[in-house]
């Protein structure tokens, strides 16, 4: 299983290094988030023992659950949908929220963050497909709901996320990652104290070299190093 493991990992950063040729960039400005939703600790151990320094989970649950057994050190991130009543874990689990789509459920986080001393770093996640199974701002809100966040102590905007439909569709996945990061760039230009758009968190097993040429300085990767999730 560790050697299964370790080959696909390093297949996927092969597939990264090749993306980040065809665009022009440099492997180090993409940072891979093995992401461990499903999977056991002994499993998520032997990734990190094969390098993973970044972990994902989209479950606050299984999150408590499974962090204790998980060294520290390796960053840990959220990259589901977030109920407001969970944002109390949040500061105690996680180093990143992905998932960030709403002005009360920053308020809520960040008087968490707050209480326990910290900041937590946070992505607006963007909902540029329109899909109504994806949950998210809408893009032509994004930038006021930035504004709102940035009032928020305790929480520190970096970028933004989104989630391509299931599709096999390239065109379309690349126009929603191109869309994200056009967002960004507007979002960037409006100049807001506290705000960062320096991340793009994007792509997943099946687009992450299409996020990557199209600029995603984060990817989120669950089954091209697990293996399907049963
Ligand atoms: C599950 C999940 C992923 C990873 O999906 P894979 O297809 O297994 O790579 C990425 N992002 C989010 C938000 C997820 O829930």
């Amino acid at each position: 299983m560790k050697e299964l493991i370790a080959e696909r990992l390093a297949r996927v950063k092969e597939t990264i290094a090749e993306a980040c040729a065809r665009a022009g960039r440099d492997p180090a400005e993409v940072t891979l988030i093995a992401v461990t939703k499903t999977i056991p600790a002994d499993v998520i151990q032997a990734a990190i023992s094969a390098g993973v320094e970044h972990i994902g989970e989209n479950r606050v649950q299984e999150a408590r659950d499974k962090f204790p057994h998980v060294p520290a050190g390796v960053v840990r991130h959220l990259i589901g949908h977030l109920q407001t009543n969970k944002a109390r874990y949040i500061p105690g689990l996680f180093d990143w929220v992905h998932s960030l789509d709403r002005i009360e459920l920053a308020q809520a986080l960040g008087k968490r963050a707050q209480r326990e001393g910290r900041t937590i770093d946070c992505l607006i996640q963007v909902n540029v497909s329109g899909e109504e199974t994806k949950h998210g701002v809408a893009p032509e809100r994004a930038l006021e709901l930035v504004e709102q966040v940035a009032e928020v102590e305790g929480l520190r905007v970096r970028g933004l996320m989104t989630m391509a439909p299931l599709t096999g569709d390239t065109g379309l996945i690349r126009w929603v990652f191109a869309s994200l990061r056009s967002l960004s760039q507007e979002i960037e230009k409006a100049n807001i104290a506290g705000v960062s758009m320096e991340h793009l968190s994007m792509g997943m097993s099946n687009d992450f070299p299409i996020a990557i040429e199209e600029g995603a300085t984060m990817i989120r990767v669950g089954s091209a190093i697990f293996g399907p999730r049963t």
